[in-house]
């Protein structure tokens, strides 16, 4: 083989919040009306703290609980939404764009089928791709697996390629 590779690097990410009532439900950036939300320091955007794990891996930097620490009331109610949109800024300073990204949500319930569209914009925007460039598969827990199948709690799993 000639030539150089290129330099692509890949990461994952996995989060879980737990969910009540009376929280609000914040998915990958977008409002989704539920009775239940997350339980979180942050808006609880268990989708976005995965995607953001899983670009701060391949980036070979830190995690987000030592990036954004839950015991700093400066980030109490944070928007997740302009965390990933600083967690970009830092990757891209040290020379990597996004190639794509991929990830799973797992939630009971609402169905999160009518919001996928609106999911994969939003992240498409705040990370500088296509939506064609951009994953986002949702499942429930067939009511199995404790709380996440009781509606008691959502995860999400995310992978990110990043190229130079
Ligand atoms: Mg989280």
């Amino acid at each position: 083989m000639t030539g150089m590779a290129a330099d692509v690097r890949v990461g994952t990410g996995w989060d879980l919040h737990r969910l009540e009532e009376g929280r609000n439900l914040v998915v990958g950036g977008v409002s989704i009306p539920s009775p239940k939300g997350s339980v979180a320091h942050s808006d609880g955007d268990t989708l976005i703290h995965s995607i953001i794990d899983a670009m701060l891996g391949a980036a070979g930097m830190d995690d987000i609980g030592t990036l954004f620490p839950d015991t700093d009331p400066s980030y109490c109610g944070a928007d997740s939404a302009e965390l990933l949109s600083q967690v970009f800024e830092l990757v891209a300073a040290r020379g990597f764009h996004v190639c794509n990204l991929d990830a799973t949500i797992v939630l009971q319930s609402p169905k999160l089928g009518p919001y996928k569209a609106a999911i994969r914009q939003r992240l498409a925007s705040l990370l500088g791709v296509e939506p064609s460039c951009v994953g986002v598969k949702a499942k429930t827990a067939e009511g199995i697996l404790g709380e996440l199948g009781t509606g008691s709690a959502i995860m999400a799993q995310a992978v990110v390629l990043l190229g130079t």
